[in-house]
C-alpha cells in the first residue's frame, strides 16, 4: 500500500475481497429484458416482440444515413440544431425547448436523475414500461407502483399515491405493455391533481398511432405547464429503432436541467440525419398508422371471436395487442407454440402478466398466420 492510499470510511460497503461494491440500490435493479430475436435453440425468429415497424423504414432515410457516413471523423452537432428545428416545425414547437436523447430511454433516465434522488418517490402504474423502474432505482429513489384498473390507468389511484416525497410521475400513453389509452380528460384530471413541483413525464412513444380525435394534447400541456415533460421516439412508427433517436419537450427550466446531465454527443451524425429525413416523409408515417389500424383491428376481432375459449384482448391504442389467455390453453403454451412456428412474441411473467402475450402488429401475412395458429391451438381444431 502506498502512503497516499486511504482506508475506506466505516460506512462504505466492503466486499470480502476488497473489490468495488456497487450501491445497494443498483444491485436491486432487475435488468431490462429486451424482446427476443432468436429462439432458445438459436433460430432467427420473426420479431414481434419489440414493437418495431413491420413496414421497415422510409427509403429516403436510407439515403440520408448513407450520406452521413461521408464524415465519420468529426463529432456530431452537439446541439442537434437541424433536427430540433425539424421536430419543432413538424409539431409547432419552440426548437429551444426540444431535447434529444439516445432513444427516449435516455430522456426517461434524465428525468429521474435531475428531479429525484435517495429518499424521494417516483410513481408509475403496475403494468408500466419497465424502464421507469430502472430509472427510479438507478438514482436511489423509491419506486411507488400503483394498481391498474382492468389493465388501464387508474387516475384516482395514482393521485392517492402522491406523498410529500413524490418528485416524478411516469405515464405512457398509450401504455406499454398493455396498449391502454388514457383519454385527454383523464390526463388533464391527473395533472390538475398533481402538485406543481412534481414532474409529470408523459411518455408518448406510441402517440403517432393514435387518431386525431384520440390525441391526449400532451404537447400542448408541455407548452403550457412548467411541470410536464413529453417524450417521443423515432423507434416505433418512424421505423428507426436501430438509430436510437428520442426527443422531448418541456419548459425551458426543465430542459435546462436535463441538458446538464445528458451525454455530450448523444445523437450520432447519422441519427440526426435519419431523424430529419424521417420527419420529411409523413406519407410513410400515415401508411404505417393505417397498416396498424387495419391489422390491429382485424387481429383483435379474430382473438375476441375466441372469447368462449378464454381469450380476451385489452383495447389498444398502440402497435401491439396484449392478449389474455384465461382458458384451458395458457399464454405460455401459445408463446412456445408461436416460437416453434418461428415467431418471437412477448410473454411477460416477470412483469406480473403470466396470463398474457404482447404481440406486435406485423405484416399482413404474419398477422394472418398468427391468428390461424392461435385459433388452432385454443380450439383444438386442426
Ligand atoms: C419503445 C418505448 C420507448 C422508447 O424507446 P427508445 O427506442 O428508447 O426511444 C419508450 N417508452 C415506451 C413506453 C416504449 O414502449
Amino acid at each position: 500500500m502506498t502512503s497516499d492510499q486511504k482506508t475506506p470510511s466505516d460506512t462504505a460497503p466492503r466486499s470480502p475481497t476488497g473489490a468495488p461494491v456497487a450501491k445497494d440500490w443498483i444491485m436491486a435493479i432487475a435488468p431490462y429484458v429486451p424482446g427476443k430475436a432468436k429462439s432458445d435453440d438459436g433460430r432467427t425468429l420473426i420479431k414481434l416482440s419489440a414493437n418495431e415497424n413491420p413496414l421497415g423504414t422510409s427509403p429516403v432515410v436510407r439515403d440520408a444515413v448513407r450520406d452521413a457516413l461521408a464524415d465519420l471523423a468529426t463529432y456530431p452537432d452537439p446541439s442537434a440544431t437541424a433536427l430540433r428545428e425539424a421536430i419543432a416545425a413538424t409539431h409547432g414547437l419552440d426548437p429551444a425547448r426540444v431535447i434529444y436523447g439516445t432513444g427516449s430511454d435516455e430522456l426517461l433516465h434524465l428525468a429521474a436523475s435531475a428531479f429525484a434522488g435517495p429518499g424521494d418517490e417516483i410513481i408509475y402504474v403496475k403494468y408500466g414500461f419497465s424502464v421507469y423502474d430502472i430509472a427510479a432505482r438507478r438514482v436511489g429513489a423509491t419506486p411507488v407502483v400503483v394498481a391498474d384498473r382492468d389493465y388501464g390507468t387508474d387516475v384516482d389511484a395514482l393521485l392517492a399515491a402522491v406523498t410529500e416525497r413524490t418528485r416524478v410521475v411516469y405515464l405512457a400513453n398509450p401504455n406499454n405493455p398493455t396498449g391502454t389509452f388514457t383519454p385527454r380528460a383523464e390526463i388533464a384530471r391527473l395533472l390538475d391533481g398533481l402538485r406543481p413541483d412534481i414532474l409529470f413525464v408523459l411518455d408518448q412513444a406510441y402517440a403517432e398511432y393514435l387518431s386525431d380525435d384520440e390525441d391526449d394534447h400532451g404537447l400542448q400541456l408541455a407548452m403550457d405547464r412548467a411541470n410536464v415533460f413529453v417524450t417521443r421516439t423515432f423507434s416505433k412508427i418512424y421505423g428507426l429503432a436501430a438509430e436510437r433517436i428520442g426527443w422531448g419537450y418541456a419548459s425551458a427550466a426543465v430542459i435546462d436541467a436535463l441538458h446538464r446531465i445528458r451525454a455530450p454527443f448523444n445523437l450520432t451524425t447519422s441519427a440526426q440525419a435519419a431523424g430529419i429525413a424521417a420527419l420529411g416523409d409523413q406519407r410513410f408515417v400515415e401508411q404505417s398508422r393505417e397498416h396498424n389500424r387495419v391489422w390491429r383491428g382485424w387481429l383483435a376481432e379474430q382473438m375476441e371471436a375466441l372469447g368462449n375459449h378464454g381469450v380476451r384482448v385489452v383495447p389498444s391504442g398502440a402497435n401491439f395487442l396484449l392478449i389474455l389467455f384465461e382458458g384451458a390453453v395458457g399464454a405460455e403454451t401459445v408463446y412456445t407454440a408461436l416460437m416453434d412456428a418461428g415467431y418471437a412474441t412477448r410473454w411477460l411473467p416477470g412483469q406480473g402478466l403470466p396470463q398474457a402475450l404482447r404481440i406486435t402488429i406485423g405484416t399482413e401475412a404474419h398477422v394472418k398466420d398468427i391468428a390461424a395458429r392461435v385459433r388452432t391451438l385454443v380450439t383444438g381444431e386442426g
